[in-house]
């Protein structure tokens, strides 16, 4: 095998942690070498999967992920799952180094009873079907109900009640799977109650969300007034995020516009914010789905950001045909030679530097935990790629005449992995792109691995 003394690193992961570091990695060496390995025949991970369909400006940073991938020192390599197709001890061996940058694919349960219902899913699963992950697309989800309850008060609980609430008519104008678009047509939801275990002060959501669902068409926000009373004494206490925030569910609540109550007072659906609630079981009649019964919390503890939600004896049902729950993203252990923190559901490291096992280094949501943006992770990526550059030039990584792209294809085309290259991505994105005009759209996902593999045949 072709060894030519030049760093070979592997990236395990395409989404923006993985292509911000390899960003930083080519940038920052002038003869290092990237593979980025993607379990999926498609680059972009939650960019694709993940960002919600009308909010197409956020995957503009596919841009700049499609620059490094064309850098001649770069490659993709899709359809090859880590952990399965090839060990990270193989990639060890192969590789000056190893970026674990492989997300988080799992997600945290309730842990109460009835939780395996039919209809009360992981938002996770709801997110990757409108979306066309290829996992996803048979979800089984009964929207011929009318009301939905949410468990949690993140950005991602806005999406899907956003997602369910929408004019489909809108919608349709969007790159949500078609299947998805024909199940929201058919929809009966009117109204979509969120759950939250603590107050207004603690909701995790940001403003331009919370905005766009004040603002959505047809559809009127319930806010309570007994949660939002006496709130504005202490506005001047809040650091400025949280304080606009607040601020704006104050004003939906107290001092809405008069054009903002006549477009409520016209729509026929709704949706609710709930606080201080807990979920203790899921009620059901002949094994289908009715309601949720939450305990009722009081707030303990005087800083808002630490208060702490405490159950009461107290509780409410609240009845529903259909549950999502939105409480967090959790990370896998893709192979049993990387560390792993069960309870946290991440790796452990120092600045990225894998706990334990020299060489390895992981990178965005897999290492830092499921929270925050792409910028966010875009940053978490850089500084990654800088902590493996400053290894490389403190001779920190030794093992540079490593076969690399070679040796990994060597061990893939033995066990008969049908690769997929970034030229291939082009064909399948032009393909979904074209499909995609036909129906006004900015692309119809192709949301079948097998189909995907197909194009690239013809
Ligand atoms: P991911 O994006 O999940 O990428 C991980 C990649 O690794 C995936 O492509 C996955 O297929 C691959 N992989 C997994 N296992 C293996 C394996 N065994 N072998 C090889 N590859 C593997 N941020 C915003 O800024 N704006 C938004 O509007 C926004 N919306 C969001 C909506 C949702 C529903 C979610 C969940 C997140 C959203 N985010 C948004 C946050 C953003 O998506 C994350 O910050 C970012 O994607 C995390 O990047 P990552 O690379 O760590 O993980």
């Amino acid at each position: 095998t072709h060894k030519d003394g030049n760093p070979h690193i592997c990236i395990v992961g395409s989404g923006p942690a993985g292509f911000y570091t390899a960003q930083q990695l080519l940038k920052g060496h002038p003869s290092l070498r990237v593979d980025i390995f993607e379990r999926l025949p498609v680059p972009f991970g939650l960019v694709r999967y993940g960002v919600a369909p009308d909010h197409p400006e956020v995957k503009n940073v596919i841009n700049t992920f499609t620059q490094t991938a064309n850098n001649d020192r770069c490659s993709f390599l899709g359809n090859v799952q880590v952990g399965k197709d090839i060990t990270v001890t193989e990639l060890l061996k192969i590789y000056s180094a190893v970026v674990l940058a492989y997300g988080a694919a799992a997600d945290k349960l309730l842990g109460i009873p009835g939780e395996n219902l039919p209809n009360i899913l992981p938002a996770r699963t709801f997110v990757g079907w409108y979306n066309g992950l290829p996992e996803d697309k048979d979800l089984k989800v009964n929207l011929d109900t009318e009301t939905a309850v949410i468990v949690g008060h993140g950005n991602v609980a806005l999406d899907v009640a956003r997602i369910l609430l929408t004019p489909v008519d809108i919608l349709a104008k969007t790159d949500i799977s078609d299947y998805a678009l024909e199940a929201l047509r058919k929809s009966s939801l009117k109204r979509v109650v969120l759950v939250g275990r603590r107050g207004p002060l603690q909701v995790a959501f940001t403003i331009k969300e919370l905005r766009e669902m004040i603002k959505l068409p047809e559809c009127r926000p319930v806010f309570h007034k007994e949660d939002f009373k006496d709130l504005e004494k202490i506005f001047p206490d809040l650091p400025r995020p949280r304080k606009r925030l607040t601020e704006l569910m104050h004003k939906t609540c107290f001092g809405p516009t008069a054009d903002d109550v006549k477009l409520w007072n016209e729509a026929k659906k709704e949706w609710e914010l709930k606080f201080r609630l807990t979920p203790m079981e899921v009620l059901s009649s002949a094994g289908q789905l009715t309601g949720l019964r939450c305990a009722v919390n009081k707030l303990e503890g005087s800083n808002f950001e630490n208060q702490k939600a405490v159950s009461t004896d107290e509780h409410i049902d609240l009845p529903c045909g259909l549950i999502f729950r939105s409480i967090g993203y959790r990370s896998l252990q893709i192979d049993p030679a990387i560390p792993f923190d069960k309870k946290q559901g991440v790796i452990p490291n120092e600045k990225g530097r894998v706990t334990g096992v020299p060489g390895l280094y992981c990178s965005g949501w897999v290492g830092r935990g499921p929270v925050g943006v792409i910028l966010s992770t875009m940053t978490d990526g850089f500084d990654v790629g800088k902590v493996i550059l400053k290894d490389l030039a403190e001779d920190h990584i030794p093992n540079l005449g490593r076969p690399g792209f070679q040796g990994a294809m060597k061990i893939l085309e033995e066990r008969g992995v049908k690769m997929v290259s970034f030229s291939d991505w082009k064909k399948i994105d032009e393909h979904e792109v074209q499909m995609g005009e036909k129906f006004g759209k900015p692309r119809e996902k192709i949301a079948d691995v097998q189909n995907m593999i197909k194009i690239l045949t013809h």
